[in-house]
């Protein structure tokens, strides 16, 4: 086991709720780090919406979900919280009063005085396509995220789908690639128009093949998959050698790991708190944004920025039991302001 970082709060999840209790947990001292399955910080705003524009953020009359992102890490700046990405935790153990053990799939052993969850909807999990015996492939040579990218070079590479991700790592891959190909069902793609452009100027080089059609089946031994059958639109198949299948067919989200550790749920799903200090029924373990579940839960942005700043309070007392928490305004405490770098 590699050994614990030590923090006064892990923020499992840095959505924007995750983000923001960054900086309630940093006016009251409290340090923090941040675990993310993602390969990027923003959760669903992120991931899901980046160009989409919110209008409910109060004081805010327009921000995009990217935007909104960029602003809240611009906010949290000050408090220097440290990042942990392409991360899951998958245990959660009580080891003192207040202590706890967090175990991420990467081996990362933490020990927080705290712990917030701010897991929104559970984990993203990419779709499976609809290929018989894809499984016995899986992690070997079909991959559904690409950790480094190093680890495709001189292969030969089958990318499926016509979204971003499909060809953001078209765009990526095609320089390290010995050959690759991208397979869509049809010719109009999801993805940014810039990146379709980008694509067909590669395909008119012969440095990218496309393709129109879907995986019907894969061969191969031992987890190594050595071609793929393709099937025309027309009906018709034929086979495609790759090394590397890369499907990229959106993601959907699971509630993961979090339903093990031991806080009572409603409906299996979400955390059940109290809604004065967003605290679930394990002591030290609080709840904010999308995972929670109150009476009027509404799964907005701006209820989980209020949860986390009602959070925060009841965290100081774990954090600092010995000190005295005093209410302030960050207008006019010189105190405050000074820990925001602005007096
Ligand atoms: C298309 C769309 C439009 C929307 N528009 C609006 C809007 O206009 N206004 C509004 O208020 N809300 C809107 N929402 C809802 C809003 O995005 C959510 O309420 C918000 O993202 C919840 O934030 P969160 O931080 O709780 O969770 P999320 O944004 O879901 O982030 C949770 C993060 O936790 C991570 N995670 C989960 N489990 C683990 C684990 N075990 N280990 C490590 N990391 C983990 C996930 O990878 C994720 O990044 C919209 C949602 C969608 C899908």
């Amino acid at each position: 086991m590699s050994e614990p970082i030590k923090t006064d709060a892990l923020i499992i999840g840095a959505g924007p709720c995750g983000l923001f209790a960054v900086f309630e947990l940093g006016l009251l001292d409290i340090k923090a780090h941040l675990v993310d399955i993602l390969d990027k910080i923003g959760g669903q705003c992120a991931e899901l919406y980046p160009e989409k524009p919110i209008y409910d953020i109060p004081g805010i009359p327009f921000v995009t979900g990217q935007g909104l992102c960029d602003a809240l890490m611009m906010q949290i700046k000050p408090f220097s919280p440290a990042f942990h990405l392409q991360e899951m935790v998958e245990t959660v153990e009580k080891i003192g009063d207040p202590l706890f053990r967090v175990t991420t799939d990467r081996g990362n052993v933490f020990e927080a005085k705290v712990i917030v969850i701010g897991a929104g909807g559970g984990s993203f999990q990419p779709k499976r396509p609809p290929i018989p015996g894809i499984e016995a492939y899986e992690s070997a040579s079909v991959f559904y995220s690409i950790r480094q990218m190093e680890a495709f070079r001189g292969k030969r590479i089958l990318i499926v789908g016509g979204g971003d991700s499909a060809l953001d790592w078209t765009l990526n891959l095609a320089p390290l690639a010995s050959h690759l190909t991208l397979l869509h069902r049809r010719s109009e793609f999801r993805a940014a128009p810039d990146s379709v452009n980008k694509m067909m100027a590669l395909v008119g080089e012969g440095k990218v093949d496309f393709v129109l059609g879907q995986v019907s089946a894969l061969q191969g031994e031992g987890g190594q998959i050595a071609k793929a059958i393709v099937k025309r639109n027309d009906g018709s198949n034929f086979e495609i050698a790759c090394d590397a299948l890369l499907p990229f067919f959106g993601l959907t989200m699971k509630l993961g790991p979090v339903a093990d550790w031991g806080m009572e749920m409603k409906d299996g799903e979400y955390i059940l708190v109290d809604t004065a200090t967003f605290e679930s029924s394990v002591p030290g373990i609080f709840a904010i944004g999308d995972i929670n579940w109150y009476p009027g839960k509404l799964k907005l942005i701006l209820s989980g920025f209020h949860e986390g700043a009602l959070m925060a309070q009841k965290a100081h007392r774990y954090v600092y039991p010995e000190k005295r928490l005093v209410f302030q305004y960050t207008t006019s405490s010189t105190s405050l302001q000074k820990k925001l770098g602005v007096a």
